[in-house]
């Protein structure tokens, strides 16, 4: 057993902008584009929806988006996403967000009790890589993989999807049984890595609500919520106009259309009007820090983490500067790489990022994995390679290194794309709805544990 201690530190400097700042400035491409559209994309631009994508809109609000892909043959993914998460739970419903998707598989209108788990489990579906579900801040995402060759099958699919959407049953004697699956949830999860995530969050959210709705909640309310505030976040969020549903996979078009019309359309308007609140994580003064130590920790790390406010990467532009800063991590990743294999390196590994956190939170980070009594030379060479590469930029060879890195990846995706098996990332699939939001990083959601739950053994 070590102790192991972890650091993260908010800083305001060193952020992959300032520094993608002396990049030439954004313009068109003044290499020879590979098609005309590329050569007069304005950055302004909105990324355009990939035209093989069929989507529209319902009256109630609610969105959908097709998408014909031939591999795996005769299977399709579907996906019902809602734009509501553990941040719209209020003091007294902490982890009703995640409660509510454990109660979809509890019994609804058409799969009482525990029918919908019996039809899944009788058409040979597996949990896990079949059926799955998450709950995070900002979002909660029902995935089902189904077989396509049986009409009707895929009509109780589609089903499924329909009565989570508006159908779910919350029966009493089921509420109450299911308090203890999610305390024993959440007791399994409470490894080391849970324990000093719950040190740091409140430093990295400060002073936002998104510090205080952790999509696993406060286990005293689990225990002790009154039914009706259950009931009462299904009817607040479970809204059309804040759902989306996607299917990808090998099927006709036109009949999931028809499908998601029969089921979809017909679902009551919500009565009223009600917002859907964002909330921000506010810029801090000067530096904040966290350190938390494990005795069951299996290693020690340091971070620095620097927060910005989310940017619209809706656009050409946004695509754009994605692409620099991804550039800008590469090269600094592949510094630190090339400096974690000499000898007494002051790391054993390292990186940099950047990407989104939560909703509208971005972060920038530099990392390292280091010896036990590591911490502070670790955290020196970061900020020192970093600093050094403000001063005096990166080479020629470096950034071509990366460039074709990135292309050979990109030239892969296409030449393989006919080929390639229908995968809705979470990532992918929350990208289509209106807000256009992405789903935050892994630690910021909460998948089921396989054997936390006495008939639901999956995870993502
Ligand atoms: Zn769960």
């Amino acid at each position: 057993m070590t102790t192991a201690k972890w650091l993260i530190v908010g800083a305001t400097c060193l952020t992959a902008t300032t520094l993608a700042a002396q990049q030439p400035a954004a313009t068109a491409p003044t290499q020879a584009p590979s098609t005309a559209s590329a050569a007069t994309a304005s950055l302004t631009q909105k990324i355009p929806l990939d035209p093989q994508i069929t989507t529209g809109q319902f009256a109630n609000g609610l969105h959908y988006y097709i998408r014909k892909n031939k591999k795996p043959e005769q299977r399709a993914e579907l996906r019902l996403v809602v734009n509501a998460g553990s941040i719209l739970e209020e003091r007294d419903q902490s982890g009703l967000a995640h409660f509510v998707e454990h109660m979809a598989f509890n019994g609804t209108k058409h799969f009482p009790k525990q029918e919908t788990v019996k039809f899944l489990e009788s058409i040979g579906m597996r949990f896990g890589p079949s059926v799955n579900a998450f709950t995070s801040f900002d979002e909660t995402v029902y995935m089902l993989e189904v077989p396509t060759d049986k009409p009707d099958v895929l009509d109780k699919a589609f089903l499924i999807l329909e009565d989570w959407a508006h159908n779910v049953s919350f029966d009493d004697t089921e509420i109450d049984k299911e308090r203890g699956v999610i305390t024993e949830e959440w007791r399994l999860r409470r490894g080391a890595g849970a324990r000093m995530q719950d040190k740091q969050f409140p430093i990295l959210f400060k002073g936002s609500r998104y510090a205080e709705r952790l999509p696993i909640g406060d286990m005293e309310v689990v225990q002790s919520f009154k039914h009706e505030r259950l009931k009462k976040f299904y009817e607040d969020w479970y809204r059309p106009e804040l759902m989306a549903v996607v299917a990808v996979g090998d099927f006709d078009k036109a009949a999931i259309e028809t499908l998601i019309k029969n089921h979809f359309e017909t679902i009551s308007k919500s009565p009223a009007a009600k917002l859907r609140p964002t909330y921000d994580v506010p810029k801090q003064p000067g530096t904040l820090y966290a350190i938390a130590t494990d005795k069951e920790a299996s290693g020690t790390s340091v971070a620095v983490y620097s927060k910005m406010p989310a940017r619209d990467q809706s656009t050409i532009g946004g695509y754009r500067q994605q692409m620099v800063e991804r550039l800008f991590a590469g090269m600094l990743s592949a510094r630190f790489s090339e400096m974690a294999q000499k000898p007494d390196a002051p790391f054993l590994g390292a990186g940099a990022g950047r990407g989104q956190f939560v909703r509208p939170l971005e972060v920038s980070t530099l990392s390292a994995g280091v010896k036990e009594d590591g911490v502070e030379r670790g955290l020196d060479a970061l900020f020192t390679e970093a600093l050094r590469v403000e001063k005096f930029g990166f080479t020629a060879t470096e950034l071509d290194r990366v460039k074709r890195n990135i292309m050979r990846g990109l030239e892969q995706a296409v030449t393989e794309k006919d080929n390639t098996p229908s995968s809705l990332s979470p990532t992918s699939t929350s990208a289509t709805l209106p807000t256009r939001s992405r789903v935050p990083a892994s630690s910021t959601k909460w998948a089921c544990t396989p054997g936390s739950s006495r008939r639901l053994r999956w995870r993502r």
